[in-house]
């Protein structure tokens, strides 16, 4: 069993994809090609926005979004301590001060009753992230933000699909930032990401800051970088995108199933009033993990900890924070119990039963 089966998938799509890819090979654009402004448009009418701007990954959206915003060495972001590390890598590297608040225990999401106390002179950003692919809290955060004259960040890796009171993630903030990594819920086959946003102007500066500041060819208004995104992974997303609404259901339903048997004898994801989560992961909690993983490993079950170590215990970030004296217990909780079970659109009923089958063997 595979913890994420892109092969069933890739089966299912290769005419589309391969004829799409080789579409490019023909054309030769291989930077900035038709295919890039073609997703642009598509992902931003899906998500119900004004712009979208493709770029190389995950990360570097989340770079180009505080860029974008003129975030600064010394500004403060509030963010959760409990996700993947370059929530908080990317603000470092900018000299900014991640400031953590802790989460929600049942949604592992920024707890927004905490966020206005970690507020400061310095702050800048909230920067929440939708974990598991359910969308954090943005009502509470965004009226936060506005009362103190806050951007606000979605790290949408996780989440691009999913909805929020009937809203798409990466609308829901300044900017929304999603990875198209492979093993996220929309993937390409490499890496790739992009940022979404209704501000003419933060799109337009997001647009430059992909390809070196430049305002026009050879002559450059900003300090970006290379963050563009290969014209062959847009052509791969394009492709991705005919059956992605159909697999925002498959994935619903493999979910209901796993909770649906699971969740008499395991904390189950909890998903909030109006939330409908993509579920990038399906990830629920359990008391004595290591062994929990032997055994399903043994019977040939792969899983995943999202995520082990939290933000403020990284080697390489630790003390760069701003937060000094608060406690993060629920994180802590979580970092020490949770654990990711094989997802996705195509997961068998039959895998589906080994998994639940060994669980509640355990139990
Ligand atoms: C995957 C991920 C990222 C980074 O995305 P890449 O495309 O791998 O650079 C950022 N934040 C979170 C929460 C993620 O899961």
């Amino acid at each position: 069993m595979k913890f994420i089966d892109l092969d069933t998938q890739y089966q299912r799509i290769k005419a589309n994809v391969d004829q799409r890819m080789s579409a490019v090979l023909t054309h030769g654009q291989y930077i900035m090609g038709p295919e890039i402004q073609a997703l642009e448009t598509q992902l931003a009418e899906y998500v119900g926005v004004k712009h979208c701007i493709a770029n190389a990954s995950g990360t570097d959206a989340i770079m180009l979004a505080l860029l974008a915003c003129e975030i600064k060495p010394g500004d403060e972001i509030i963010m959760p301590p409990f996700s993947f590390f370059a929530t908080a890598e990317m603000p470092v590297l900018l000299g900014a001060v991640p400031v953590y608040v802790d989460i929600d225990p049942k949604t592992y999401n920024l707890d927004a009753s905490l966020v206005e106390a970690a507020i400061t002179t310095k702050t800048k950003a909230i920067m929440p992230v939708s974990l598991y692919g359910q969308c954090a809290d943005m009502d509470a955060i965004n009226a936060i933000a506005k009362k103190h004259n806050l951007f606000v960040f979605e790290d949408a890796a996780q989440s691009f699909g999913a909805t929020y009171q009937g809203r798409q993630s990466c609308s829901l903030s300044t900017i929304g930032c999603a990875s198209f990594f492979p093993s996220k819920p929309l993937g390409c086959y490499g890496d790739g990401g992009a940022c979404f946003t209704d501000d003419d102007d933060l799109a337009l500066a997001m647009t430059e800051l992909r390809v070196h500041g430049q305002s026009k060819r050879y002559y450059h208004t900003r300090v970006g970088f290379n963050g563009r995104l290969d014209t062959l992974q847009a052509a791969i997303l394009l492709a991705k995108m005919d059956i992605f609404p159909e697999e925002v259901l498959l994935r619903q339903k493999v979910a209901q199933r796993y909770s649906d048997a699971l969740q008499s004898h395991y904390t189950v994801p909890y998903i909030n009033e109006g939330n409908m989560s993509i579920f990038a992961q399906y990830t629920i909690r359990v008391q004595h993990r290591d062994q929990v993983q032997a055994t399903l490993q043994q019977a040939g079950i792969p899983t995943a900890v999202h995520y082990p170590v939290l933000l403020n215990e990284q080697p390489a970030i630790a003390g760069r924070d701003a937060s000094k004296g608060r406690s993060f217990p629920h994180a802590s909780a979580a970092a020490a119990q949770v654990l990711s079970l094989p997802m996705g659109p195509y997961l068998s009923e039959d895998d589906q039963d080994q998994v639940i089958e060994q669980l509640l063997k355990l139990t």
